[in-house]
């Protein structure tokens, strides 16, 4: 080996060691960068703790301004409840809520009435925004709003089909949670948008009923959803159902379940909290806040509690099978028990509406008016006004039980004693069951919509007619058994 070749290797073990510097001073800075960047991190939640739910709190504020005012929240609401700085940051993030719910002229409104507005560029530009999306929208046609509906929910499809007696009613007419969540997830991918049926039409001081309009973007889809029977009734006890709604520490409306063992457990089994939950984190999926109806009977109460006079007056006469069992299982249920039961009842009704839900009649004893006649269902009626109204409050929507009209398809007319009866009494809006894609019915003074049954039977004999909200194969729960039984 001559010198150069020497000279040449020393220099090339030099330069490598050099490399290996360089490479060791890199890795120490990178290292350092992490250290001082996760100390920021730390410091800024160790000191400002509050940032995350300060958000939550603003967007909930917001939803619940804008259900108490209809849409709109004034600055000065706004600013008296926090300190400067953030104000801004605030009314733009309810504004956005407001914007993503298609209410674009209540976030418009809310940021220009604003003190801040004239200096700030982001509510300006947030305003340019929002007319620009408003620009994209058109008035969709009412005609062809499509209705879909549900009863309550099975939450432990190994309960409800345990082979029983009452496995097949379930499986015909029911639908499970899990079932339920494709269902919804797959709809609000295609554009769907719960609207209420107080957006389709607009009842007038003179009772007579006009269109209403219905503005949204390219690609957006409404739709009305509604529940039936979400009275918890005492048959569905142990097979798998939700005990009640409640109103839960954080004034967010769940449902309880009693586990094998007897404890409750709290959380989204059925519709109501189940939306509530998605819409949060989806806000476009509900047109100005509003999400759906839930059609009540009264004879067992609402919502799970046993709100009705017979549990008040145990008038023997009218006291039923199931309610007897209920009440040699709580002897103790005396009148102040009664009264606390409407009381909270009355609490998570009041909850609900806050937070977009509406409700309407069902019949007080889940009758079919043209089959028990007139008189009857003038005394079912009265029961309804009676005893589930003071809870619930009013409303002008009926939801007709069993899907039985108290017409055929051709419009109303004053020669229909069930009609003017029911009009009498306040009812502007009238829904059946109809299986077609779409039906409304605009009279000069009612609307009637057909509703069409998102459960077992009609998932499994007729897919293709579900196509447009969901692919059947995709949601089908396998622990239903098939065949669904014949109706
Ligand atoms: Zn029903």
């Amino acid at each position: 080996m001559d010198m150069n070749e020497r000279e040449k290797r020393l220099r090339q073990k030099q330069a490598q060691r050099r490399k290996n510097v360089l490479i060791m001073k890199c890795i120490i800075s990178l290292l350092i960068l992490i250290v001082v960047f996760l100390a920021v991190v730390l410091i800024k939640d160790a000191v400002i703790p509050g940032v995350k739910k300060q958000e939550e709190n603003t967007k909930k504020q917001q939803q619940e301004a804008q259900a108490d005012a209809g849409g709109s929240v004034t600055a000065d609401q706004t600013e008296s409840t926090e300190g400067s700085g953030s104000t801004e940051d605030q009314l733009l993030a309810a504004a956005d809520v407001m914007a993503a719910q298609y209410d674009y002229d209540g976030a418009i409104q809310s940021l220009q009435a604003s003190s801040l507005y004239t200096n700030s560029q982001k509510m300006q530009d947030a305003v340019t925004g929002y007319q620009q999306v408003k620009a994209t929208c058109t008035a969709y046609p009412l005609e062809q709003i499509t209705h879909v509906f549900f009863h309550t929910m099975i939450k432990d499809p190994s309960k409800a089909f345990d082979g029983d007696a009452k496995e097949a009613g379930y499986n015909q007419v029911m639908t499970t949670m899990s079932e339920f969540t494709g269902i919804m997830e797959s709809m609000y991918e295609k554009g769907y948008v719960m609207v209420s049926l107080h957006d389709m039409c607009t009842v007038n001081a003179d009772g007579t009923v006009s269109s209403g309009e219905i503005l949204l973007p390219p690609g957006k889809i409404p739709f009305v959803l509604s529940q039936d029977d979400v009275s918890y009734y005492h048959y569905m006890d142990g097979d798998g159902f939700a005990q009640k709604l409640i109103v839960d520490e954080n004034g967010d409306v769940k449902n309880t379940y009693v586990e094998d063992d007897g404890s409750i457990s709290v959380g989204d089994y059925d519709m109501v909290p189940w939306i509530d939950t998605f819409v949060k984190e989806h806000p476009d999926f509900s047109y100005h806040g509003h999400k759906g109806i839930i059609a009540l009977t009264g004879y067992e109460g609402v919502l799970g509690y046993r709100t009705d006079e017979v549990y008040r007056t145990k008038e023997a006469s009218r006291v039923t099978e199931y309610q007897q069992k209920f009440f040699d299982e709580h002897p103790d249920f005396d009148e102040a028990a009664w009264q606390k039961e409407v009381d909270d009842a009355t609490n998570v009704a009041n909850t609900m509406k806050a937070e977009g839900w509406e409700f309407a009649s069902h019949t007080w004893g889940h009758i079919a008016p043209q089959t028990v006649g007139l008189e009857a269902m003038q005394k079912d009626t009265q029961r309804w006004l009676d005893n589930v109204a003071p809870v619930v409050g009013d409303t002008d929507v009926i939801i007709f039980a069993f899907g039985a009209d108290i017409g055929d398809w051709q419009p109303y007319t004053d020669a229909n004693p069930f009609f003017t009866y029911l009009k009498g009494k306040g009812f502007n809006i009238f829904c059946n069951v109809d299986s077609t894609q779409y039906w409304v019915q605009f009279g000069s003074n009612y609307m009637r919509q057909g509703r069409r049954n998102l459960d077992g039977y009609r998932m499994y004999y007729n897919p293709d007619m579900l196509s447009d909200l969901f692919d059947v194969s995709s949601v089908w729960d396998k622990s239903r058994p098939t065949p669904v039984p014949q109706m």
